[in-house]
């Protein structure tokens, strides 16, 4: 409809970045308009009332900019998952592969309850590596996944397909 083409409409491509060939999505020009950006959180906060979520996750660092927002409007505790060594308690982690390498995620284990139904945000949705370890971490720490909820998705790169599996149950959601 026609907040979502408003919403797309302010994310910027920017060729060749961060390495040749790639066409980065620059979410930057959404966040700096205050209404589209209202628009967003609501959109997303409408997600996890649908989705009956009780906690939301966001992924580092896009993630945090859209999740937070998104928990204080939704009434829901935030909880960071961000890249290993950066959160001060005891944390469970989850690794993944990179284009090049393997990354590793980490989050505070007591954040999350075996009652909890989570809502993981991030900005894009790409090979679907980093959502799903995501959704790994939030299963090992004993919660239930509510979705997965993107701003945009790259449908040609599959990240729904190589999800799919472990989704399970758990909706994706993508504007
Ligand atoms: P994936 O693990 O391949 O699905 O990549 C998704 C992660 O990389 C997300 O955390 C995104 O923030 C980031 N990402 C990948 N491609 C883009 C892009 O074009 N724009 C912004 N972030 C991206």
């Amino acid at each position: 409809g026609a907040v979502r083409e408003m919403l797309l409409g302010r994310i910027r491509d920017v060729a060749d970045y961060p390495v040749p060939g790639v066409m980065f999505k620059d979410i930057t020009p959404l966040l700096a308009d205050p209404e589209a950006f209202a628009v967003l959180t609501d959109t997303l906060a409408g997600v996890c009332a649908q989705r009956g979520a009780t906690k939301v996750v966001g992924l580092e660092a896009r993630g945090f900019i859209l999740a937070a927002p998104v928990a204080v409007r939704a009434g829901l505790g935030f909880i960071p998952v961000r890249k290993a060594g950066k959160l001060p308690g005891a944390t469970l982690a989850q690794s993944y592969e990179l284009e090049y390498g393997t990354a590793e995620m980490e989050v505070h284990a007591e954040d999350l309850a075996p009652e909890d139904r989570v809502m993981i945000i991030d900005d894009v949705l790409a090979t679907g590596g980093t959502a799903d370890a995501a959704l790994q971490l939030v299963r090992r720490a004993g919660a239930h996944v509510a979705g997965i909820a993107v701003l945009m998705e790259l449908a040609f790169l599959g990240g729904r397909d190589r999800l799919k599996p472990a989704l399970r149950d758990a909706p994706l959601d993508a504007l």
